[in-house]
């Protein structure tokens, strides 16, 4: 057993390795200074000094089961004992297992997975599937988006981390978001942009609908602030796709899971999309996956064809496994339902801190995916950081960042917006045991109000 010296230096060491040796994502290399975890379980991760961390972000929104949940990590054991590895080519039980478990729990006649490492693959497929599918061309693609870091998934996010990899691919086309809260539009009643069908039939126009195969979106946009549609977008966006022959890819590699209280984000809105793009809460990342999930009509039109994609490690028997034994545990343990029900905590909890703390301009959110969005001013709801302000300027949250941090609360920020998305395994003493931190650190986001 190494004592507690010992360990506190070897996570100083694996910390200095760490910065000589591993390229950061998203990060400017000189400014990383990462946590050395040791171990995690449920809703907690340590450190080398054994200090706890409560995982108010699940890691990178993914962790939705928790961690070292027994049930996944003995399926991971049980599998790796058995079939380690194996070819696409071959049939695996866990792959076909999951496979119909996906079928079952997904909505409507989506039945038939493409499996890939993760959530950006997933839409690389999903969008080259629509053009062929469709024989047109075009993706529509929303600013306030993530779809993930390969090429075409960087091309199609809608955020700044979009610019360094630009031009990217061709033939994706822009739309505004229902962001109500900063409405580009003004938000009239009825707004076109946030009821959805009026401004895409505006951009269809302009577009020509016959070159569009695809509209993407996040159902419930994650890492860009956490953006709600209001009740009707949805189906809206729906009703003009199947009007003009164009597919809806919902990318719920976020939303998915139970994250928003229900199975997936678009059973919020009963809208069924022609492709379902997944990963993360698929099986909390224990070992890497996502899928492409297709409706029954695609998945006829394609069984006599050679469907142009592939990955060695599609449908990774370890990965499918956890997967397999996660959405089980989600069945058992009634995860979604707790995810729905800690939302209600949430709801109420937050609207408190927004009552005590000038400095939350809105709270928004459903199930364990929440954001409270800082401004300066509620009146004139100047955002507390710019958008897309780093550095100084963006001190005020990385200041409360790291408050909360020392006590041991660990958050995920996006310029001014702080999210609010555990586990959803989350207990009702921990999240309230968060929300405290939350209370304690927002003062200091209140010293920037004018
Ligand atoms: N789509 C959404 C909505 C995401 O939030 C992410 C990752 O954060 C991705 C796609 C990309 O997934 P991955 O990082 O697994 O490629």
């Amino acid at each position: 057993m190494a004592t507690t010296e010992t360990r506190s230096e070897l996570g100083r060491q694996i910390v200095e390795d760490a910065k000589k040796h591993v390229l950061y994502s998203w990060s400017v290399q000189d400014a990383i200074n990462p946590i050395a975890v040791e171990r995690a379980e449920g809703r907690h991760f340590y450190d080398y000094d054994g200090k706890a961390y409560l995982d108010f972000a699940s890691q990178l929104v993914n962790v939705s089961i928790g961690h070292s949940h027994p049930k996944v990590v003995q399926a991971i054991k049980d599998q790796a004992e058995k079939l380690a590895t194996i070819g696409p080519p071959m049939a695996t039980e866990s792959r076909s297992r999951l496979g119909k478990l996906l079928a079952e729990v997904t909505p409507g006649d989506l039945t038939m997975s493409f499996f890939t490492n993760g959530g950006a693959e997933a839409n690389e497929n999903a969008i080259k599937l629509a053009r062929w599918y469709t024989g047109r061309h075009k993706v529509i693609a929303r600013y306030r988006s993530y779809h993930g870091a390969t090429a075409g998934g960087i091309t199609l996010t809608g955020d700044p981390r979009r610019w360094a990899a630009e031009p990217g691919i061709p033939g994706v086309v822009r739309m505004f978001d229902p962001y109500t809260y900063r409405c580009p539009a003004g938000h009239p009643d009825p707004c076109p942009v946030c009821t959805g069908a009026p401004h895409l039939e505006e951009i269809l126009q302009y577009e020509g609908a016959h070159t569009v195969a695809a509209v993407i979106l996040e159902t419930v946009t994650g890492t860009n602030g956490i953006i709600v549609p209001p009740d009707g977008y949805l189906q809206s966006i729906r009703e003009v796709c199947d009007r003009h022959g164009i597919l809806l890819i919902a990318d719920e590699v976020m939303a998915g899971f139970g994250r928003t209280g229900k199975w997936f984000g678009v059973d919020n809105w009963d809208v069924v999309p022609d492709i379902l793009t997944v990963a993360k809460g698929i099986n909390s990342g224990y070992v890497p996956l996502g899928a492409m999930v297709v409706r029954e009509p695609i998945a006829d039109w394609v069984r006599d064809k050679m469907f142009a994609g592939g990955l060695t490690y599609s449908g990774h028997p370890l990965a499918c496994a956890s997967a397999v034994a996660s959405i089980e545990a989600f069945q058992e343990e009634g995860i979604v339902e707790q995810s729905a029900a800690t939302g209600e905590v949430f709801r109420t909890e937050l609207a408190k801190l927004m009552e005590r703390h000038p400095s939350i301009g809105e709270v928004r959110g459903l199930g364990c995916f929440w954001g409270l969005e800082l401004v300066k001013s509620r009146e004139t709801r100047e955002m507390l950081v710019p958008f897309n302000a780093g550095g100084e300027a963006a001190a005020p949250v990385t200041r409360l960042a790291k408050a909360a941090l020392d006590q041991g609360l660990y958050l995920m920020t996006h310029w001014n917006v702080i999210m609010v998305v555990p586990p959803l395994t989350i207990t009702r003493e921990e999240a309230e045991e968060g929300v405290a931190i939350l209370d304690d650190v927002l003062s200091i986001a209140d010293e920037y109000v004018v």
